[in-house]
């Protein structure tokens, strides 16, 4: 199929999908730019959250930029306007596929945690019990980790990129100059925060105006942030790591700003100019599997990300879910992650700190051992234990008992993609982990720190893998992926969502490649996500559809949605499709965050 014809036949479907984004009937001052959620054209292409975003990185491909350039221009164009997932103050993993060398290589810059950081950081000396996780512990100096996104980008232009770090900045500097228009999604995430924002003197300052959000259809300006890239971009990341920026990330974490009155503690943090000088980026070999003839190449641990996605897919592969009915290949896609989260929880932690079975994790042989303990009939009896990744594997062995720790992971974070029209591809997941991160935003320099700590268990455990250590970086379930075909570039994805980016990414996989499902109807599709929990968390739309049919297999599905967030979505997929022919489908969500922006460089449809 050519993509042009891809491109009429995808129209009517994508079409509706668009339709699904009904703005807000808000009388807006100005009007939010327009998202595209689905394009197809050639060229080059980007998807992300955010119109903006999207718009600054095909705008660094047009003018001659290659994927990388394009990504760290989105990713801190994505700083600006959502700043409550992402910024110079978190962290995240970037997955990249060269054309030239047609290798997938992988950054790690995770989020780090201070070399004094003590195990029982999370136990409140005075009553010897753990804080409060939230607000109280989240919104605090001890949350937050050395920050590794800004040494990322500068990391990634350095190794693939053709853009100096200050070009590839000066984009989002102009954009936060300027100001970008507040649309609803930000409002209802600043809403979220009020009560941790107000508690910090610069961020109520900056995010809560005259006391309450900014209002849907005004400018919004960031100044400081705007000044901030321009000094990074003409010192580079040291500005940050030892220089000024550094003596001030040290003071506010160690002494919060409290706003008067404020009840909220925000207690003071660990992290030193010594540890932000210490940082380092980590380059990493992917992870890979082999799945339905493809290729899948994702994060290693320090995420666990990849050996989980890549794990549950090699579960898969003997059940082939393209020749079951919907309900048993939903059935099965549930058992899978289950069993792949039963041996993350056991085995992947920071790989310094933890010897983590990678290879074993992603054998087909242990995918076959767990995959034999699926009952096509029954859900399995939850928490699974975990099985043993020893090298030795005989069909059906049972698990070892492990303990299930609870999930404290938030449901931020931003994805974004990027190609260019030499075939580079990035995918990149980045952080500041809660929406909102600590809440503590740096005086005078525009951006919020992560509070990323808080992915680590919060009861010390000595047989945990994700156990706080000093200098070790918290497990992620980011899940940054890139698929090839024949060695060459297929499908590019990823997700926020905490440990449901994990299953949203394995769903949206599944739901495309087995289930028959075009990229734009994968993503659009209702989500359900099984960790190894005794029941699925499931978006209503979920329930609506599949409920009755899941019901008999024993499943019992509960909504998504907490009570810190105003949404009940699971996950915001951006993804990219690569066409025969040349050509790139562009694809995020519909509905899901507001919607996503999609588009390529020479647009064939909508045009
Ligand atoms: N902190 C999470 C992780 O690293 C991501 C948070 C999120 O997606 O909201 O996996």
């Amino acid at each position: 199929m050519t993509p042009k014809s891809l491109a009429a036949a995808l129209t009517a479907g994508a079409l509706v999908l668009s339709g699904l984004t009904a703005s807000t009937a808000v009388a807006h001052r100005h009007a939010p730019p327009v998202k595209t959620p689905t394009a197809i054209g050639f060229g080059g292409a980007v998807a992300s959250v955010d119109a903006d975003a999207t718009n600054i990185g095909l705008s660094v491909l047009r003018h001659g930029g290659n994927a990388v350039d394009a990504a760290v221009a989105t990713a801190a164009a994505l700083g600006v306007t959502e700043p409550y997932s992402a910024g110079i103050g978190g962290g995240g993993y970037f997955v990249y596929y060269s054309a030239k060398n047609h290798k997938v290589y992988t950054l790690d810059g995770r989020e780090t945690a201070p070399a004094t950081m003590p195990n029982n950081a999370f136990i409140n000396p005075a009553t010897g019990k753990p804080y409060n996780f939230f607000p109280e512990l989240v919104t605090s100096g001890v949350s937050v980790g050395i920050p590794g996104t800004l040494a990322t980008w500068d990391s990634a232009l350095h190794n693939w990129g053709s853009l100096s770090l200050g070009k590839a900045l000066q984009p989002a500097a102009n954009l936060a100059d300027r100001g970008f228009v507040i649309d609803q999604t930000f409002r209802n995430q600043t809403l979220d925060n009020k009560a941790r924002f107000s508690a910090i003197t610069p961020t109520a300052k900056l995010y809560l105006p005259g006391g309450d959000a900014p209002v849907v259809g005004s400018v919004f300006k960031n100044k400081d942030l705007a000044k901030t890239y321009e000094l990074l971009g003409r010192k580079g990341p040291s500005a940050f790591y030892s220089g000024p920026i550094a003596h001030e990330i040290e003071k506010v974490v160690q002494t919060p700003p409290k706003a008067p009155g404020a009840t909220l503690p925000v207690m003071p943090g660990y992290l030193t100019t010594a540890d932000l000088a210490k940082y380092k980026v980590i380059k990493r070999d992917p992870t890979k599997v082999h799945y339905e003839g493809l290729d899948v190449y994702g994060m290693a641990p320090s995420s666990s990300g990849g050996t989980t996605v890549g794990e549950a897919l090699n579960i898969l592969a003997p059940q082939h879910l393209s020749k079951m009915s919907t309900p048993q290949a939903l059935h099965t896609y549930l058992e899978s992650s289950a069993l792949a989260f039963a041996d993350r929880a056991a085995y992947v932690g920071d790989p310094a700190y933890v010897n983590v079975p990678v290879k074993e994790l992603l054998s087909r042989g242990f995918g076959a051992e767990r995959s034999c303990l699926i009952d096509p009939d029954h859900a399995l009896v939850k928490p699974l234990k975990a099985g043993s990744p020893d090298g030795s594997y005989s069909p059906c062995t049972p698990g070892v008992a492990t303990t299930q720790r609870p999930d404290t992971e938030g449901l931020s974070t931003t994805h974004l993609v990027t190609a260019d029209k030499w075939g580079n591809v990035v995918s990149y997941t980045l952080t500041i982990e809660q929406t909102g991160g600590s809440g503590i935003l740096v005086p005078g320099r525009g951006f919020l720190l992560n509070n990323e700590l808080t992915d680590f268990s919060a009861a010390y455990d000595p047989a945990d893998p994700n156990r706080i250590q000093p200098g070790k970086r918290p497990r992620s379930s980011m899940s940054p992926t890139i698929v090839l075909r024949g060695g060459k570039p297929f499908l590019a994805l990823g997700s926020p969502g905490g440990s449901t980016i994990i299953t949203t990414v394995l769903q949206t996989l599944t739901n495309r490649l087995d289930r028959g499902m075009t990229l734009p109807e994968a993503i659009a599709a209702p989500r359900a996500s099984q960790r190894n929990t005794a029941t699925v968390t499931a978006e209503p739309p979920f329930i609506d559809a599949y409920g009755k049919d899941l019901a008999p297999y024993g499943h019992v599905l509960v909504p998504s949605g907490d009570a810190l967030t105003s949404a009940a979505e699971i996950g915001a997929v951006a993804a990219l499709e690569f066409l025969p022919g040349g050509g790139y489908l562009a694809a995020a969500e519909p509905k899901r965050r507001g919607g996503g922006a999609a588009g390529t460089v020479h647009q064939l449809w909508p045009n």
